[in-house]
C-alpha cells in the first residue's frame, strides 16, 4: 500500500513523493491521524515532555518486512536528506521514538524473526517482543538474561536502543555491563547503506543511542538458565527495613533472584488488584526467587517481615506479571488514576548505599517518595530508583535534580530529549557520537536526540 501524505494543515518540507517513489512496494501508511498516533511513546509520563512533544509527528509510516526493505529505505531517506526515525514497540519514556523534525517513522516490528539459538546465546530480529523471544526459548531451559517490566510489549531491540536494565539486572547488571549485548547487524543511512556487524564491545556503540547509530537488523544476546521463579511480596513496618532486607537478598550471591524492588508504603494504595496483598501503612519487598532459592531467602528475612504473597510468577495472556508493579510500572500504577504526580530516574552510590538513601528520605518525605530496584553495576550491587514525585512546578523539578546530584545521586533526567540531558554525565558517548558520523553522516537517524552531532554539509 502506498500513499501520498494527507497532512493537510502541515505541509512536508521533504520530497515525499519522490521518497514514496523510490520505495514502492514497501508498506506504507500516510494518513496523517494514524502517523500522528504512531509518533508517540510514553512521554507524556514526564509534564515538560507532554508539552514539548504534543504536536510532533512523522509524515509517513513505513513498515519493511525485511533487511532489503530496510536498505532501499535508508538509501532513498539518504538520498533526500529526509529523517527517519525507527519505531518498534514505542514503550520509551523520553519520546525517544518521537520524530523531532518529521520524516519518515521506520516501523521495525516485522524484523523478528530468530535466525539461531544455541546454550546460552539467541540472534534474533529487533522486532521480536521479550515476552516472545522467553516463551519461545523456556522449553530449552533459558531465558534473556534481563527485561524491562515492559516486556510483554516492548520489543528486545527497543531495548537495546532505547533501555538500560530491568528485571534480572539485580543478577547480570545492566545491558552496558560487558557480555550483556553480544553482537548488532545495523543498517547505515547513506546513499548506498553498508550493512555492519558490531560484535562484543563495538556492539554498545548503538545501546541506549536512541536509534541515532544505525538502524539495528540483528541481535545477538546472551541467556540466563530460565528458573522456576516464584514472587514473594514481603510487608514491614518501616521503609528501611524493607530496603535493608532487600539490599541483603541482593548481596547473598548463593540466592537465585530476578527482582529485588522496596516500594514505600505512600504508593502501594495504588496497585489495583495487588492492594490486598499490601497491608495499610506498610511498606513491601517485592522479589523473584528461584523456587530452590526460597528456603534461603525466607531465613534472611527472618522475622523483620510478613510474607504476604507467594506463587509462581505468570505472564501469560489474561494476567498481569508481578513485575508489572516495579521498575517504571511502579508510576504507571499510579499515574493511571492521578496524573498529577512524575518521577526520578536515579543511581545510588554503593559505597554509602544505605546512608544515602536515608538522607534523600529524610530531606523529602512527603515530596519524593522511595521506590528502589537493587542492580548491580561494575560488579557492585547498589539500588537505582524511580521514585514518585510529586509535581509543582519544572523549576522544583530541576531543584531536586541539583539536590539530588550535589548529595552524590546521579539522576538520568527523563524530562528531557536529548541523550546528552538525560545521561548522568550529560554527554553523548564518545564513541557513539564519533560512529554517529560513520554511520549517519547527515544526521537523519532520530535528529535532536544526540544534540551535540554536528552534520557534515
Ligand atoms: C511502564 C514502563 C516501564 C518501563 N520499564 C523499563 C525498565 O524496566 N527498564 C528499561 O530499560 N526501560 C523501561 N521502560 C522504557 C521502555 O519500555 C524500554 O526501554 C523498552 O525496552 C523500549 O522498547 P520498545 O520496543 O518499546 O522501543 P521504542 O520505544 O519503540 O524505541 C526505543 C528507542 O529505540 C530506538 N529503536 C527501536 N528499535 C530500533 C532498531 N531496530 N534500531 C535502531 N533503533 C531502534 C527508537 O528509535 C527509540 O529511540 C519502561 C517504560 C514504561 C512506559
Amino acid at each position: 500500500m502506498s500513499a501520498v501524505p494527507d497532512r493537510k494543515s502541515q505541509p512536508s518540507r521533504y520530497d515525499i513523493a519522490g521518497l514514496l517513489a523510490d520505495i514502492d512496494g514497501v508498506p506504507v501508511i500516510a494518513e496523517a491521524q494514524v502517523v500522528r498516533k504512531r509518533s508517540r511513546d510514553f512521554f507524556w509520563y514526564s509534564p515538560i515532555l507532554n508539552k514539548e512533544l504534543a504536536d510532533k509527528s512523522a509524515d509517513i509510516l513505513v513498515s519493511p518486512r525485511d533487511e532489503a526493505e530496510v536498505v532501499r529505505v535508508a538509501a532513498a531517506c539518504a538520498r533526500r536528506r529526509i529523517p527517519l526515525t525507527v519505531r518498534a514497540g514505542a514503550t520509551g519514556n523520553y519520546g525517544q521514538a518521537v520524530p523531532l523534525e518529521g520524516g519518515v517513522l521506520l516501523d521495525i516490528t516485522a524484523l523478528s524473526a530468530t535466525e539461531w539459538q544455541k546454550p546460552g546465546a539467541i540472534r534474533v530480529g529487533p522486532g521480536a517482543r521479550m515476552v516472545d523471544i522467553d516463551m519461545a526459548i523456556r522449553p530449552s531451559g533459558y531465558e534473556l538474561r534481563m527485561h524491562p517490566s515492559t516486556k510483554r510489549t516492548a520489543t528486545i531491540g527497543g531495548f537495546v536502543a532505547g533501555g538500560s536494565g530491568g528485571v534480572g539486572s539485580v543478577t547480570y547488571g545492566g545491558l552496558r555491563e560487558p557480555g550483556n549485548i553480544l553482537a548488532a547487524r545495523i543498517v547505515t543511512v547513506e546513499e548506498e547503506p553498508r550493512i555492519l556487524e558490531l560484535r562484543d564491545d563495538a556492539a554498545q556503540k548503538v545501546n541506549r543511542a536512541y536509534g541515532t547509530t544505525g538502524i539495528i537488523t540483528a541481535l545477538e544476546m546472551p541467556l540466563a538458565p530460565a528458573w522456576p521463579w516464584i514472587d514473594v511480596i514481603v510487608a514491614f513496618d518501616d521503609y528501611v527495613d524493607a530496603f535493608q532486607a532487600g539490599y541483603e537478598v541482593a548481596l547473598a550471591d548463593g540466592i537465585v533472584k530476578k527482582l529485588v524492588t522496596p516500594v514505600s508504603a505512600p504508593i502501594t494504595p495504588y496497585f489495583g488488584a495487588l492492594k490486598k496483598h499490601c497491608p495499610e501503612g506498610k511498606s513491601i519487598l517485592i522479589c523473584m526467587i528461584a523456587e530452590a532459592s526460597l528456603g534461603p531467602f525466607k531465613a534472611i528475612i527472618g522475622s523483620r517481615g510478613t510474607v504476604t504473597y507467594e506463587a509462581p510468577s505468570e505472564e501469560g495472556p489474561g494476567t498481569v506479571p508481578l513485575y508489572e508493579y516495579t521498575w517504571n510500572h511502579t508510576t504507571l500504577q499510579w499515574l493511571k488514576s492521578d496524573r498529577s504526580i512524575t518521577y526520578l530516574q536515579c543511581l545510588f552510590p554503593h559505597d554509602r548505599l544505605m546512608a544515602s538513601v536515608k538522607e534523600m528520605i529524610a530531606r523529602f518525605p512527603d515530596e519524593v517518595l522511595a521506590h528502589h530496584e537493587f542492580i548491580r553495576f561494575g560488579g557492585r550491587v547498589t539500588a537505582s530508583a524511580l521514585p514518585i514525585l510529586r509535581y509543582t512546578t519544572p523549576e522544583r523539578l530541576n531543584e531536586l535534580i541539583a539536590m539530588h546530584e550535589e548529595a552524590g545521586v546521579m539522576i538520568a533526567n527523563p524530562h528531557v530529549v536529548s541523550l546528552e540531558g538525560g545521561s548522568r554525565h550529560k554527554r553523548a558517548d564518545a564513541d557513539q557520537l564519533g560512529f554517529k558520523h560513520e554511520v549517519d553522516p547527515y544526521g537523519l537517524l532520530n535528529p535532536g536526540k544526540m544534540a551535540s552531532f554536528v552534520a557534515k554539509r
